[in-house]
């Protein structure tokens, strides 16, 4: 039999909308009626005020500091984060000037910002007063010594020519023929592909460069849920043909937004604190950590947005049939992506037209994609710029010796799974003092918007006010991820 949970998942998938919001504004269209969820289909999960209450949060990503930023005036609230310094997939590295360069920063971890499907965080960014840096998200696309080339502004090369006719039916059919539901998170993109006979050289010469810039991801890509590829290209966030628009870099990192939301929490904040494991009773939780009192320490809630594998080790030890089912890690896989602060030129392939951003380089050591943060030319003579890659194949690796910094994230495998999962775990949040947050919560492809607001979700549960009212793009999103994400505030 269906489980209850997956029935309800599908129920809620139903609502998902088929325009980003703030397309109409994009687009000057106006709203169907079908396309607009305003906050008051969330009012009544609006939480609680009144008792404060000891919170714990564990994660210090964005969701985790999103959700401590919203709750700490109404709550005692303590923010635990294994590593020494906040901001999970968001890590900024200082890049020092010299007599001819001026100093700049490199984006490790969170790069590039969408405006449009990113609502709340443009919010955000106005109100914290971050700067943002329109990007042409350029990609470049190499194949080895033998020179196969092209580029999202470079088309007349033998590869681009040899591709062009795959590359104009993948992108037609997304926009003018799309008949999957957006519903459907089964149908995959290998699925997809196979069903419009685009061959082999498109698909891993033309299509996984485009997309492996934004899904970061090794060995999964086929297996994405193709309704979230064509949101991409249909809304012009991706394409191969004309300049991808929309994306933006934040001014002086992408650590900034978290230094400036962290900033109001002082000792709030227990760094390098590794959560080990989560106990309920019927009116409390308790909280252990490495060093930490050995019976722990009690609270009356905890938000749990640590990835879901470890969400689920925390509460083995008292968990119930239903948190079980709902933190099946055979819907949640997870897999390691090493990123590299390094010099090493050899890296990447020379030629390309310069400045130029991202870089696929897929040789006979493996695939990369290189980002050139501070777009200094790389031209003969020139002094080695850090450039930052992420590595998806182990050979792939830079020289050491060239290496300046080397940070390992691992991060959620999007599946037809992991989608449904993640609509399936409004079954358990909010239950047993137990919330959840973080990009494991959210559902492609808008992953740093669906990480922030689900941490404003749990915040609201808790009784934190939701912060961009009045926003109508921020208010649809939130409103609707509220119902995906289906958190009762203070259910028992
Ligand atoms: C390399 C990379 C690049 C990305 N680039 C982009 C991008 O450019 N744009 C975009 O929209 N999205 C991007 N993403 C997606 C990214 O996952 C989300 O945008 C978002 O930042 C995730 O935030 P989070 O809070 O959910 O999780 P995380 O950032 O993973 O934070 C979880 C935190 O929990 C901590 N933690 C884990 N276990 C414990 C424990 N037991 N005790 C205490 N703390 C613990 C971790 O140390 C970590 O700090 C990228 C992802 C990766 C991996």
């Amino acid at each position: 039999m269906e489980p209850r949970a997956s029935r309800e998942a599908l129920a809620i998938i139903a609502i998902v909308p088929e325009r980003y919001p703030g397309d109409e504004a994009a687009h000057g269209q106006t709203a169907s009626a079908k396309s607009v969820y305003s906050l008051d289909m969330v009012e009544r999960r609006e939480g609680p005020t009144g008792a404060r209450k000891k919170i714990a949060i564990v994660g210090g990503g964005i969701a985790g500091v999103a959700a401590a930023w919203q709750l700490h005036e109404t709550h005692e609230v303590t923010l635990f984060e294994a590593q020494p310094r906040l901001g999970g997939h968001v890590r900024t590295a200082e890049i020092p000037g010299d007599g001819t360069q001026t100093s700049a920063t490199a984006d490790l971890g969170v790069i590039i910002i969408n405006t449009r499907g990113y609502p709340n965080l443009a919010a955000l960014y106005q109100k914290l007063r971050i700067g943002l840096r329109p990007i042409a998200l350029s990609v470049q696309a190499y194949f080895g010594p033998d020179g196969d080339h092209w580029g999202t502004d470079c088309h007349d090369t033998r590869l681009f020519r040899e591709v062009e006719a795959d590359c104009h039916t993948f992108q037609d059919s997304l926009m003018h023929r799309f008949d999957v539901p957006m519903t459907d998170f089964s149908v995959t993109l290998g699925a997809y592909c196979d069903r419009l006979g685009l061959s082999q050289v498109f698909r891993e010469k033309a299509l996984v460069p485009l997309l492996i810039v934004l899904q970061v991801t090794r060995g999964s890509l086929w297996e994405t849920p193709v309704v979230f590829v064509r949101q991409m290209f249909r809304h012009g966030v991706l394409s191969f043909f004309a300049p991808p628009s929309g994306w933006v870099m934040i001014e002086g990192g992408s650590a900034r937004e978290i230094d400036a939301l962290s900033s109001t929490l002082g000792d709030r904040v227990r760094p390098q604190t590794r959560v080990r494991r989560v106990q309920r009773s019927q009116d409390s939780v308790t909280i252990h950590w490495d060093g930490g009192p050995p019976g722990g320490e009690r609270f009356d809630d905890v938000i749990l947005t640590c990835s879901l594998d470890i969400a689920r080790m925390l509460i083995a030890e008292d968990a119930d049939e239903v948190e079980r089912a709902a933190l099946d890690p055979k819907s949640f896989q997870y897999e390691d992506l090493q990123v590299f602060l390094h010099t090493d030129l050899d890296a990447v392939a020379r030629g390309t037209p310069e400045p130029w951003l991202f870089q696929y380089n897929h040789t006979a050591r493996g695939r990369s994609v290189t980002l050139n943060p501070t777009q200094r030319t790389l031209g003969a003579g020139a002094a080695p710029t850090p450039l930052v890659t992420y590595c998806f194949d182990a050979d792939a690796t830079p020289a050491p010796d060239k290496v300046q910094e080397r940070v390992t994230f691992s991060h959620l495998i999007a599946t037809p799974a992991s989608c449904a999962a993640a609509v399936g775990l409004r079954a358990i949040n909010g239950r047993r003092h137990t919330f959840y947050a973080g990009h494991s919560c959210a559902l492609p492809p808008n992953w740093h918007e669906g990480a922030f607001v689900s941490g404003l979700i749990v915040a609201q549960a808790l009784g934190a006010p939701y912060p961009f009212r009045g926003d109508a793009a921020a208010e649809r999103v939130f409103a609707l991820m509220s119902m995906v994400m289906g958190v009762d505030a203070q259910a028992p």
